[in-house]
């Protein structure tokens, strides 16, 4: 606030002191001009008496001789006192010796001076002889004007009044410089400081001790002012203290520290808009606990905290994964699953959770065993609101529960059904190598330049127990997730090379392998030292193993792809390119990469009759290869207008339907004998 200067204390001060100083000054005046009033009335008969005194013999022998001359000269002699107006020498019953009068005098302040003391005076004295009768003779009697003491006691009441009331001023004024020196200012820098201090910190700055001030009311002032910002920023420390609990009381779960719902919800509503906007999924996971219940009830309900404590720091050890996890009341939990890509991302985070109460809790010197229900919601598929994605996912963890407990479900049947047939199967296929459920078939490439079969694709079959056989398509990204494709494609590897080996053995000793490489195998640092030690196992010429790497699993990370690309290709390995055009691949980087081949991908050639623009591409991807020195092979070849047109555009090899399907080993033996005997019959 800023001080105006009218309403400052000092000009008030100023003020006041200077009216009071002018009553006084006045008061004191007027009484000191009434006492000169009265010292010149006094004045005023002193000089009658002192006249009366010096005329008084002149008089007395003028009368005693009746001498009227002389008379007169004693009455001039008193007229030249300019104050005597009137003067007279006689006994008072006869006729006056001598006498004279003259007018009042002329004087602007008569009417005042004439007030206070009076217009004129008279004074009389006897007249008495010598000698032992002292004869009384007559009276001597003047009156004096009072207008010449007038004019000088007007003159010095002026002189007082204006005096009394510069000095009156004078003293004032030196109070005001005083008051403003001592107080004023003082004041005003605390003022100063005060406006300086942070309501938030207020003991931050102190207020200084004022110098000369240290121990006079200012000093004692600002030493309390200094002790009461401190207790306030005590107070509002603990003030916030006790807001920020809470608010964690508000916002977190008091036994676990966990966000409770209304926190989750908030959470989820930003992690729901971020989703949305990225186009990403999103998992609610709501975990209840089987029997809660029975466990408060045989343990204790202390036993059960602990227990919920225990749960809470196992799901909080999965937070790497989580968008969010909370605590919803009672035995139930969320968590939240942000930024996923497949719904079988959230299958994997239940089991591991379902997979981490395996373990029992230790407490009280008791073991207890934990199991829960999982019930999972997803986003964008379930519900777009963070209400009804945790409403749902409740419903789905409480249904699950009454048909069987200590699993997940997902809300929608047919994602819950495929993603408990993914889990099984992973879980079987880490066994599958094992239990030798794999094997490999074996499918033909037709060389175009005189129609023979040049080599084979092994690709590999799962025979399952139960499931019969499981498409790779279904089973190797499973495997290439857990980490058993290094197993396998090793296996691959070795199979194929032995078999390879075998039919080298029988006379078809040209003939090449194709094996298709995981990506995950490629960055695989032992793989180029296997392929070395298998070449060398079975004997196998250098060219005749051909590595089949997928384009997209290419495009992935160009530069080690193309490192790796080399170390195999130093083993002796042809490299190929497989289902090529369906990545992004531009020339220059393909240039880049030690490729001996191109496998156009099926998709293009099984529609290049029906589909001008995949016959333009089967025609460039032909003429890209060729230009690169690679050769290319069609895939998919099914019908003999497919294998006619690529031809035509002089691709070098074709697989395919049209030839022959995979073909397990025993029978693809018999195909290569019959395609030698009929290649043997043309010659
Ligand atoms: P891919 O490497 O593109 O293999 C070609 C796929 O096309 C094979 O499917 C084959 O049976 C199929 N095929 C061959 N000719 C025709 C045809 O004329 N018409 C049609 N419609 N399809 C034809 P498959 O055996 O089911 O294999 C699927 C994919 O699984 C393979 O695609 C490959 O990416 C992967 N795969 C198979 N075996 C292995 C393996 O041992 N290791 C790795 N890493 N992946 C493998
Ligand atoms: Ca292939
Ligand atoms: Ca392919």
């Amino acid at each position: 606030m800023k001080l105006e200067l009218k309403n400052s204390l000092s000009v008030k001060l100023l003020r006041v002191v200077l009216l009071s100083a002018l009553i006084v000054g006045v008061v004191l005046s007027c009484a000191q001009i009434v006492f000169d009033a009265y010292k010149t009335r006094q004045a005023v008969a002193n000089d009658a008496q002192r006249i009366l005194d010096m005329f008084r013999d002149p008089s007395t022998q003028a009368l005693y001789s009746l001498d009227r001359e002389m008379g007169m000269q004693v009455i001039e002699g008193l007229f030249q006192d300019e104050a005597v107006r009137m003067a007279s020498i006689g006994h008072p019953n006869e006729t006056m010796l001598a006498e004279k009068n003259r007018d009042l005098q002329k004087s602007s302040s008569r009417w005042l001076t004439d007030l206070i003391l009076s217009k004129e005076r008279t004074f009389t004295t006897q007249l008495v002889g010598r000698g032992p009768y002292s004869e009384y003779y007559g009276d001597l009697s003047i009156t004096l004007d009072t207008a010449t003491y007038g004019e000088d006691f007007i003159v010095s009441s002026v002189i007082i009044f204006i005096s009394g009331v510069l000095r009156a001023l004078a003293m004032g004024l030196v109070l005001y410089l005083v008051y403003h020196w001592l107080l004023t200012k003082p004041l005003s820098r605390i003022i100063e400081h005060l406006s300086n201090i942070n309501p938030d910190r207020p003991s931050e700055h102190q207020l200084p001790l004022l110098k000369g001030h240290e121990t006079n009311e200012l000093g004692i002032w600002i030493n309390t002012a200094n002790q009461l910002l401190v207790s306030i920023e005590r107070n509002t420390h603990l003030r916030h203290e006790a807001e920020n609990s809470l608010l964690r009381m508000a916002q977190y779960d008091f036994l676990t520290g966990l966000p409770n719902r209304q926190q989750l919800q908030q959470q989820l509503d930003k992690i729901l808009i971020d989703a949305g906007r990225l186009q990403r999924r999103v998992a609610v996971l709501c975990v209840g606990l089987d029997d809660f219940k029975g466990i408060n009830e045989q343990f204790s309900y202390q036993t059960g905290d602990q227990l919920l404590l225990a749960l809470a720091d196992r799901l909080r050890s999965h937070s790497g994964r989580l968008g969010a996890l909370a605590r919803l009341g009672g035995d139930q939990f969320a968590l939240v699953q942000a930024d996923i890509e497949q719904p079988y991302e959230a299958a994997e985070l239940a089991q591991s959770i379902l997979d981490d109460l395996e373990a029992s809790f230790a407490l009280d010197h008791q073991e207890i065993r934990l199991r829960a229900t999982i019930g999972i919601t997803l986003f964008p598929e379930d519900g777009d609101s963070t209400e009804k994605l945790l409403q749902k996912a409740e419903q789905t963890m409480t249904l699950a529960k009454t048909r069987s407990r200590n699993r997940y479900q997902f809300y929608i049947a047919s994602v819950d059904s495929e993603m408990r047939r993914r889990r099984e199967l992973e879980k079987d296929l880490r066994e599958a190598l094992a239990r030798e459920q794999f094997f490999l078939v074996y499918q033909p490439q037709i060389s175009y330049r005189d129609h023979r079969p040049v080599g084979v694709e092994a690709l590999i079959r799962w025979q399952h127990p139960e499931h019969g056989l499981v498409p790779p398509d279904q089973f190797i990204p499973l495997a290439e997730q857990n980490g058993t494709i290094i197993a396998i494609g090793e296996w691959v590897l070795d199979q194929a090379c032995r078999q390879l080996r075998e039919w080298h053995d029988m006379g078809f000793s040209d003939l090449r392998m194709a094996v298709n490489l995981s990506t995950v195998q490629l960055h695989h640092a032992e793989l180029p030292r296997v392929v070395n030690n298998l070449l060398q196992i079975y004997r196998l010429p250098p060219r005749s193993l051909e590595l089949e790497v997928t384009e997209t699993g290419l495009m992935e990370d160009i530069s080690t792809a193309a490192q790796h690309l080399l170390s195999l290709r130093r083993s002796g390995a042809l490299i190929a390119i497989d289902d090529f055009g369906t990545g992004y691949s531009s020339l220059s980087y393909l240039k880049s990469l030690p490729l001996d081949k191109i496998k156009i991908d099926k998709s293009f050639v099984q529609d290049l009759l029906d589909d001008d623009d995949d016959a333009t591409i089967v025609r460039a991807i032909i003429q890209l290869g060729k230009s690169l020195g690679m050769q290319v092979i069609a895939e998919g070849v099914e019908t003999a207008e497919q294998e006619a047109y690529i031809i035509a555009e002089g691709c070098h090899e074709g697989q395919g339907y049209h030839y022959s399907k995979p073909l397990p080993a025993r029978e693809l033996s018999a195909y290569l004998k019959q395609a030698q005997r009929s290649n043997a019959a043309i010659l």
